[in-house]
């Protein structure tokens, strides 16, 4: 009975399937197309149709370099009406939509302004207003913060060939997009561009970007990173490991993790919190430590930063309080605010002497012994961050200004490059225990008679001195004092 029961049911799965088979839409045409010679258009893609049924081919969206007529069809097109814009100096400005169509072509330029911008919130979704397509001109080139959030009907995104930034939260909610094209302009992503993008499944990310925030793709549940040894990576086709986007929370607390060596950006905020990191080997490819990178890294004892690395953001290393040294390699050229607060363990820094400093580096790190850094860093720590310091060396400055050292009681060294021209009154009142080595042979001009009432000076000479006085020379990069 058991055996004639599954001879029926197999019997009837295949009749079933055949019959599946034989409902399925035929792949070859009822009749040979014939393919009409020329495009047939709307305002923003053109195909070709077949003359002996709805059949169509090459579909595409026009191809408008810098005119409103696509290339290759011969269609002008037109901007969409009911997009609102405004002037600002020489060029134009996207501010809101106020139109019917739900394909939304932007205009390229506007009473005679090219429009280079699509100001944040200017597409945000309000009330039933539901745009399924935007076409964006090559004049544009920042797209601002929220600015497509929340078009829920979103499917298609044209960005133009200019595109250097997309702001945060810019596409955020936009739960139909499946795809985006980022032209390898696109310098910078803001956080959260994409999240929440429920059917977004992957963006190739070009090789232009160098700065890329946090939570891009939160909440993007098909999206399919790039994962080396668990960790979420985007990129493209060349390097599918060119930005590391987020720690999972899984890994948050171990104490190591290798990260992809060919990886050049890092998310913001990226190990943020990481309790447990001790130390790690950071890519030698890697172009920037970008804003709050290592905050509250409690454990973080060392780190090497690499020479590829060209900034250093704000907070970076922000209340890492067991960090005790690092050094910021010269290739760095821009150091953000507060990147050394509360690191309270930290003794040894070596900071690059031609970066531009955003705003103050420290901010309560008072156990700093040994300091190498352009002077202006260290004239803006505050004397409670100056008590402790043995030995400072400025590596470019050209004036040191009044009282500068005052509190500095446990100094030691001081040297002081031949960049330095000026010296105002009782720069060195107040270090009494201090030996300043001056990199050049004698006081120059502009400095101060009283610039030092107190700190024994040693002048440079290379060959032993002839004459009476201090003198110093360096052997092996270090202080080496003529007796
Ligand atoms: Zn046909
Ligand atoms: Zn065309």
């Amino acid at each position: 009975m058991k055996r004639f029961l599954l001879l029926v049911l197999s019997l009837a799965i295949t009749v079933f399937g055949m019959a599946l088979v034989g409902c399925q839409p035929s792949t070859q045409p009822s009749h040979e197309h014939i393919w009409e010679t020329t495009y047939s258009s709307d305002n923003f893609s053109h195909w070709i149709k077949c003359e002996g049924c709805d059949e169509v081919k090459d579909i595409a969206d026009h191809n408008l370099q810098n005119s409103d007529t696509c290339s290759v069809c011969g269609t002008t097109t037109v901007p969409t009406e009911g997009v609102t814009y405004k002037i600002v100096e020489q060029v134009a400005q996207v501010t809101g939509y106020t139109g019917d169509s739900d394909k939304v072509r932007i205009a390229a330029t506007y009473q005679g302004k090219p429009v280079t911008a699509i100001n944040s919130y200017a597409f945000q979704e309000y009330f039933d207003k539901k745009i399924t397509a935007v076409y964006i001109p090559n004049s544009v080139t920042t797209i601002g913060g929220g600015a497509f959030s929340g078009c829920a009907k979103l499917e298609k995104v044209s960005l133009g060939s200019s595109i250097t930034s997309i702001g945060a939260s810019a596409f955020a909610d936009c739960s139909e997009l499946t795809d985006i094209v980022l032209p390898n302009t696109v310098t910078s992503i803001g956080a959260g561009a994409f999240a929440n993008c429920s059917n977004l499944t992957s963006v190739s990310i070009p090789d232009s970007v160098t700065s890329f925030g946090d939570i891009v793709f939160m909440n993007c549940e098909k999206f399919q990173f790039n994962v080396y040894e668990g960790l979420n990576y985007v990129g493209n086709s060349n390097n599918p490991y060119l930005v590391l986007t987020d720690i999972p929370s899984a890994i948050q607390f171990n104490s190591s993790f290798n990260l992809h060596n060919d990886t050049k950006v890092f998310a913001s905020n990226l190990f943020s919190g990481c309790g447990e990191i001790t130390t790690l080997d950071l890519p030698d490819s890697l172009i920037a430590i970008p804003d709050c990178t290592f905050m509250q890294c409690q454990e973080l004892k060392t780190i090497t930063i690499p020479s590829s690395v060209k900034s250093v953001g704000n907070f970076a290393f922000s209340q890492c309080s067991a960090l005790e040294s690092i050094y910021v390699p010269d290739s760095v050229t821009s150091v953000g605010t507060q990147v050394f607060e509360h690191c309270e363990n930290l003794k040894t820094v070596t900071l690059p002497a031609n970066a531009t400093y955003v705003g103050n580096v420290f901010n309560d790190c008072p156990n700093i012994v040994n300091l190498t850094a352009p002077f202006e860093v260290f004239d803006s720590l505050l004397s409670f961050d100056k008590e402790k310091m043995e030995s400072v060396t400025f590596n470019s400055g050209d004036t040191i200004s009044a009282y500068s050292f005052n509190g500095c009681d446990a100094l030691t060294s001081v040297i002081i490059p031949s960049s330095v021209t000026t010296i105002e009154s009782h720069a060195f009142d107040g270090c009494n225990n201090a030996k300043i080595y001056c990199e050049v042979d004698s006081k120059p001009d502009g400095w101060k008679n009283s610039w030092n009432n107190d700190c024994p000076v040693y002048y440079y000479s290379e060959n032993e001195p002839t004459t009476d006085g201090n003198y110093w020379r360096y052997v092996n990069g270090e202080v080496v004092i003529w007796e």
